[in-house]
């Protein structure tokens, strides 16, 4: 399997992709290339490069910056940690099956493992981080200094130390749909003669036809991922997602799916439609009630992607053993978390709001 580091070709140092460019940055001479720069400076290399493979073990100097070592005897079987060599220093790197990019714990260098993304685990879009470690730090630290209760330890240096940003993988889909829908409706008249209340009913048989498209329905494909967190950060902006270069991972984490398009397809379908129903029965107004009779939906036009979407995330370890998490939309900046409550300081305080309600009470009833 093949694992790929980007190098820089001024001086051969490790590049990684910078949110704030969007190029790649060396972190040694600080020169930033874009894609199609990379590409120039050796043209046409990379696809001949994967398609031909190299012998296993081998580290060589690869196509447009990349340096690709290929470890056949790292193939592994679904659910099985394995190991790959380091393109750099040459150790073994251990990931979990889902693992799609990492960092060597030797040498600390990035690597990209972009033979867990071959075929059809290759990503057809990614949205690359546009938020900085640095702004994604900033963010975590006004999003503690706003919460009460939170215990000391969560502030340490080492726990913001320990955000990471990770790509994780989705299901996207776009659909336009051709809708009917039959409804029941009423109008209903009310009046009065002397003692007498008259009601007059009319029935309505109410018909709609019409085209939906909805976009950007997306559902989390990684069964470990806390789907609280996935939920929590989203939605992106789903209209700049680019074509995916494996590049775009190079300096961070990515899982790639394990959860496939049959799993989940049935009730993302479902959704569309509920959602296409709701627009067409909006459209009837004016009557004092409806009743949907029946309604149908055909799909004129249906695109599945496989997508690979940013999220800085920083999970803590409370007293209890109970894993909290802080996380932040990569692209964004929206906040979601879930974070501990020190139950020492929150006593103190409901303490004092109760003693506060007694007393006002107890004056309100001197009053009264
Ligand atoms: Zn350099
Ligand atoms: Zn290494």
């Amino acid at each position: 399997m093949a694992v790929i580091s980007f190098k820089c070709p001024n001086c051969d140092g490790e590049l990684i992709f910078d949110p704030s460019s969007q190029k790649y940055k060396c972190e040694y001479c600080a020169s930033l290339f874009s894609q199609e720069e990379l590409d120039a400076m050796r043209p046409g290399q990379t696809k001949e490069a994967e398609a031909n493979g190299q012998e296993p073990g081998t580290t060589e100097d690869g196509p447009a910056g990349q340096t690709e070592a290929r470890d056949e005897s790292g193939e592994a079987h679904d659910g099985e940690a394995v190991s790959y060599t380091c393109p750099s220093c040459g150790a073994q790197i251990v990931t979990d099956a889902t693992t799609a990019a990492a960092f060597c714990y030797y040498c600390h260098n990035p690597v990209v493992l972009s033979g867990r993304l071959e075929g059809k685990y290759l990503p057809d879009k990614v949205i690359p981080f546009s938020i900085t470690r640095e702004a994604a730090r900033k963010g975590f630290q006004e999003y503690i200094s706003k919460k009460k209760f939170v215990p000391k330890a969560f502030f340490n240096k080492k726990q913001i130390e320990s955000l990471t940003g990770v790509y994780f993988p989705y299901w996207h889909y776009h659909a336009v749909l051709d809708g009917k829908l039959q409804a029941d409706a009423r109008r209903l008249r009310v009046w009065r003669v002397g003692d007498m209340e008259y009601t007059e009913t009319k029935h309505y048989s109410v018909s709609r036809e019409g085209q939906a498209e909805l976009d950007n329905l997306t559902e989390n494909a990684l069964k470990k991922a806390n789907s609280k967190l996935a939920a929590g950060v989203m939605p992106y902006e789903f209209e700049k997602m680019q074509d995916f270069q494996m590049g775009y991972l190079s300096g961070f984490l990515a899982e790639r799916r394990d959860i496939e398009r049959q799993e989940v397809e049935g009730r993302m379908q479902g959704e569309m439609r509920s959602g296409a129903e709701r627009l067409l029965r909006e459209t009837i107004t004016g009557y004092d009630s409806v009743s949907v009779r029946n309604s149908g939906f055909t799909p004129e036009k249906e695109d599945w992607s496989y997508v690979l979407f940013p999220v800085w995330t920083l999970t803590y370890k409370g007293k209890n053993g109970k894993i909290y998490y802080y996380s932040m939309n990569g692209q964004t900046g929206k906040v979601y978390g879930e974070l501990p409550v020190d139950y020492g300081k929150a006593a103190a305080v409901s303490g004092i709001l109760a003693a506060v309600v007694l007393i006002l009470g107890l004056i309100g009833g001197y009053f009264l």
